[in-house]
């Protein structure tokens, strides 16, 4: 490849994958690139500092190796690393069978490494025992819309239809804070005559934007959903053709949500009834409405009902398979869309195919030249992946890629003493994250400048990152490194380490399957700045919309959801009498495990906190700044209070970037979604108390 001194490359962190150009001759620095169309040239703080993770003394640098349990951590060599790797993987899968190995993987990871973890678990251990983090993520949004539309793009068009629609709604979506430069979006949504409503039980930095904030209960976004469609039925705002040629369930669903009458919804969610009358009215008489959801409302134990609560919501008022108009999930991880598109998910082979689907089973053991009836079937989902290591049935050892579950897993301390359990953890990871710290074996990797690569946005814009600058020595992409342990475990072909070759495996592969990418080659990323699948030919255009003529259902109809609400898996008592919901701050991102180690977004945010309102820190006599412990039934969190009007009284928030005693993860409840399988991060029971500092 020929290197101008300039390359176009992408963030390396969350969904929106703003672009950006770095420069070789000035490494630390990051270049805007106004003409990339998603950000066009605005960037976070985060996206401006990640050069800081390129440095050494703050990366790995070379492979890391622990002699025995609970001695320390020592350099050592590829060679030596690699056959540790290989042997315990080989040891563990001959003693105990193949699904005693286990591969977890992340959202952050190139299509590519995605791609080829999935192929290496299936085809090279034979295990079924692949998930990854991004079933923390946007699960619960995937399994809704697969039920509804029959296909999970997170957003079925383009970021720039927003401002031009009539009225959004965001539910538990704080974008001020988690991807900033998408804010112009609303910005201009109010310039064009749109109207905001947020919907949050806090008053963020996004709901201060909005027309109309609707501030529930955390977990009250089902009822919400199902009272905003009882009032639009009521007030005559159905689009009865709409719903009559596109969609089936309607009747179902009319029932369930006619159970939720305002008052009821009122004493469920406390949002007052005026406010729901209002919010109906917004959203019924748009010309044309959007809602898009987050994890404040996917991450629940009934977070794939709540989004198909919402979607009902679009369906029932014509709000959907038209341009500016829809339901959409704002993905949280760079490549949390990708990631999850090509076969890191345990029950997902590439192209979004079903691992239970014969015919495609058959079409991609082709691809890779094995026989169908060997590869496995689905495994366990995340959480269940990790609640089971060192477990009898469970795994024994572990590849993890791209993940830190010591900080970012729900009840992250019993999480940790399963990590520990194992016979075999090895990480692969750019930092020492607390995960790593705790692995028998630590690979050091490449980052988002130094390797090629694809990632799929959260528009379903497939893009390409460059390599802009050289690795250091000691470090090594996860291609390569896959690559090398196929070789040692006997499989010496079909494990490329150059990603453009692996990318056109993953075409092939993806060809006819939902997320079709078989029409698109870096050069055409590149020459077109992204393209949108499903692009079957080199011919297509791509499809920035999906859904203009027909849903992807056998009928090509819309299925209604028709849901109804239920309490979450843990509600407030009299021991544990308070919410706790978790969340991002703007200068931090996800475990923190990059983050925490750049000093600006350090010094803009530098630790936890609990944050509380004015009326509950006074009944419980905390004052702002001092040591505050949340404790659940899952363990105890100590960090400073920060008190504010801005939260429900009945609720205290956390955010979950840290580590130590200030672990929000500590607290969370490992309950999980019945369909998606996600964990319910976003709502427990608490008691919270003064503590000395
Ligand atoms: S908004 Fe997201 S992609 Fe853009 S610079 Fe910030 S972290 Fe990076």
């Amino acid at each position: 490849m020929t290197r101008t001194a300039a390359t176009d490359t992408h963030c390396p962190y969350c969904a929106l994958q703003c672009g950006m150009r770095l420069d070789r001759a000035r490494p630390g620095e990051v270049l805007e690139r106004p003409e990339f169309p998603v950000n066009r040239g605005a960037l976070c703080a985060k996206g401006r500092t990640a050069p800081a993770l390129l440095a050494r003394g703050v990366r790995l640098d070379g492979p890391l190796l622990r002699d025995a349990p609970g001695g320390p951590l020592r350099a050592a060599s590829w060679p030596e690393a690699l056959d540790r790797v290989a042997a315990g993987l080989a040891r563990t899968r001959a003693e105990h069978g193949p699904d005693a190995v286990g591969v977890f993987g992340g959202g952050g990871l190139t299509n590519e490494k995605a791609y080829l973890l999935g192929k290496f678990a299936r085809v090279v251990l034979g295990t079924a025992n692949i998930d990854y983090n991004g079933r923390f993520c946007m699960s619960s949004a995937a399994a809704a819309h697969r039920r509804a539309f029959g296909l999970d793009r997170g957003l079925p068009f383009p970021l720039a239809d927003v401002p031009h629609t009539g009225c959004l709604v965001l539910v538990g979506a704080n974008p001020a804070e988690t991807m900033p430069p998408a804010v112009r979006y609303l910005r201009e949504l109010r310039e064009n005559g749109g109207r905001l409503i947020v919907v949050d039980p806090r008053r963020t930095r996004t709901a201060e934007l909005a027309d109309l904030h609707l501030q529930p209960r955390p977990g009250g976004d089902l009822a919400l959903a199902l009272g905003l469609l009882h009032l639009v039925i009521a007030d005559g705002l159905v689009d009865e053709e709409f719903v009559e040629r596109r969609t089936t369930g309607f009747d179902a669903a009319r029932a369930s949500a006619m159970a939720h009458w305002p008052d009821r919804v009122e004493r469920i969610t406390g949002v007052p009834e005026h406010q729901l009358r209002e919010a109906a009215r917004m959203f019924g008489e748009a010309s044309t409405a959007i809602v898009l959801t987050a994890r404040g409302a996917e991450q629940h134990s009934k977070g794939t009902d709540t989004v198909g609560a919402w979607i009902d919501l679009c369906l029932a008022t014509g709000n959907c398979g038209r341009p500016y108009a829809g339901y959409g999930c704002l993905t949280g991880q760079g490549n949390g869309q990708g990631g999850r598109e090509h076969g890191q998910k345990a029950d997902q082979l590439p192209g979004y195919r079903s691992i239970e689907d014969p015919a495609a089973r058959r079409h991609v053991a082709a691809v890779w030249g094995v026989d169908p009836d060997n590869l496995p079937g689905p495994g366990r989902s995340a959480y269940e992946l990790l609640d089971g290591l060192g477990q009898p049935g469970g795994v024994r050892a572990l590849l993890l890629a791209g993940s830190n579950p010591a900080v970012s897993a729900p009840d992250a301390g019993h999480v940790s003493q399963r990590l520990r359990a194992l016979d075999l953890l090895v990480v692969a990871d750019l930092v020492l994250s607390e995960t790593a710290r705790l692995a028998d074996v630590v690979l050091p990797v490449t980052q988002w400048a130094e390797e090629d690569g694809t990632t799929t946005n959260l528009e379903g814009r497939v893009i390409l990152r460059r390599r802009a600058l050289d690795p250091p020595e000691g470090v090594r992409s996860e291609l390569w490194v896959l690559r090398e342990l196929a070789a040692r475990l006997g499989v010496v072909e079909g494990f490329p380490a150059e990603a453009e070759a692996v990318f056109e495996e993953l075409r092939r592969a993806s060809a006819g399957g939902d997320a079709d990418y078989a029409g698109i080659d870096y050069a055409r990323i590149a020459a077109e700045d992204g393209v949108f699948w499903p692009c079957p030919t080199p011919e297509h255009p791509g499809t920035p919309r999906l859904f203009l003529d027909r849903f992807a259902t056998p009928d090509g109809r819309a299925r209604f959801a028709a849901v109804t609400h239920r309490p979450a898996a843990e509600e407030p008592c009299e021991e544990y009498p308070l919410y706790l919901t978790t969340g991002r701050v703007l200068a931090q991102y996800q475990s923190g495990a990059q983050t925490r180690r750049v000093a600006e977004l350090n010094a803009a945010a530098p630790g936890p906190y609990v944050e509380l309102h004015p009326g509950l820190a006074a009944r419980l006599g905390i004052a702002d700044g001092r040591p505050v412990a949340v404790t659940s039934r899952r363990g105890r969190a100590v960090a400073p209070a920060r008190i504010s009007g801005a939260i429900r009284p009945d609720t205290v928030f956390m955010p979950f970037h840290w580590a130590g005693a200030g672990r929000a993860n500590s607290l969370t409840n490992p309950a999980l979604d019945p369909v998606s399988r996600m964990p319910e991060f976003k709502l427990c029971a608490v008691r919270v108390e003064a503590v000395d500092a």
